[in-house]
């Protein structure tokens, strides 16, 4: 049955270990792609709100253009997930935004995503804990 919900492959939403496993990912996708086993539609359908931080430029620029296209630089963009945040994670919208995030004094987990802003390309890079700032006691049990 197919689900409707977000247009968001939620690959961050379980713990799936270090970059290095994220780019056999990556290179499995594209060879999936270019024998035909997936579809486009299935590769291109970026979030919204990540396609919106891309064009902004929130984030960095990856050195690498497009996997699909090939014409557009890809960029690098965060979504936070952590206490307090949507449930969905949020992705922040400017530069701004991003760095208050990350200085939370809470910790928060970090998924950067390579995004195409030409084909809605969208990938998960590497996960990083941020955040935690200011030193706390945790509530030891
Ligand atoms: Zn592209």
């Amino acid at each position: 049955m197919a689900e409707q919900g977000p247009r968001f492959r939620r690959r961050g939403g379980e713990d799936l270990g270090g970059s290095l496993e994220y780019g056999l990912r990556k290179q499995i996708l594209l060879a999936e792609y270019r024998r035909g086993l997936k579809m486009l539609d299935e590769l291109c359908d970026a979030h919204p709100d990540l396609l919106r931080a891309a064009r902004h430029k929130v984030g960095r620029a990856a050195e690498t253009n497009c996997p699909i296209c090939e014409v557009e630089q890809l960029w690098l963009v965060t979504y936070v997930f952590g206490k307090g945040l949507p449930p969905g994670g949020t992705c922040p919208g400017t530069k701004g935004e991003l760095q208050k995030l990350l200085r939370r004094p809470d910790e928060v987990q970090c998924f950067e995503v390579e995004v195409c802003s030409a084909c809605a390309w969208h990938h998960l890079v590497r996960r990083y804990p941020a955040g935690g700032i200011v030193p706390r006691k945790r509530t030891a049990r």
